[in-house]
């Protein structure tokens, strides 16, 4: 399968990993729309949000356990955002789940 998220976690693509464990990498996005700016990805090949059910959803808790270890690490004590985009009308772009985790400004809502 040619998903850049899977070479990505595999380490066929370079990337800046942040944290890395048995089922889950994270690492800087390469276009940032913050000062932190980091994605949180299953290792597991998991399309979009749509596709969590009971077989796969451990690994999902697990990163969120992982993005508030993050989150600390990087000093995000006043706060942020994390964000998942599902499907086209979500603005998915990379079609490997992943969670955006951002921090170091304030952000708007719904978008911005
Ligand atoms: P989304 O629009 O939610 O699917 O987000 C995809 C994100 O992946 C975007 O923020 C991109 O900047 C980021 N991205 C795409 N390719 C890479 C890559 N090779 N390394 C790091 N981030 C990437
Ligand atoms: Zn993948």
């Amino acid at each position: 399968m040619d998903c850049i998220f899977c070479k990505i976690a595999s380490g066929e693509i370079p990337s800046t990993k942040v944290y890395e464990d048995d089922t889950v990498v994270a690492f800087n996005d390469l276009e940032p729309q913050a000062p932190v700016h980091i994605l949180i990805i299953p290792k597991m090949h998991i399309a979009s949000a749509d596709e969590i059910n009971e077989g796969n959803s451990a690994v999902i808790a697990h990163i969120f356990e992982v993005a508030a270890l993050i989150a600390k690490e990087k000093g995000l004590s006043n706060g942020c955002r994390i964000v998942n985009n599902c499907g086209n009308d979500g603005g998915q772009t990379v079609k490997h789940l992943h969670f955006h985790l951002m921090g170091g400004r304030q952000f708007g809502w719904p978008a911005g």
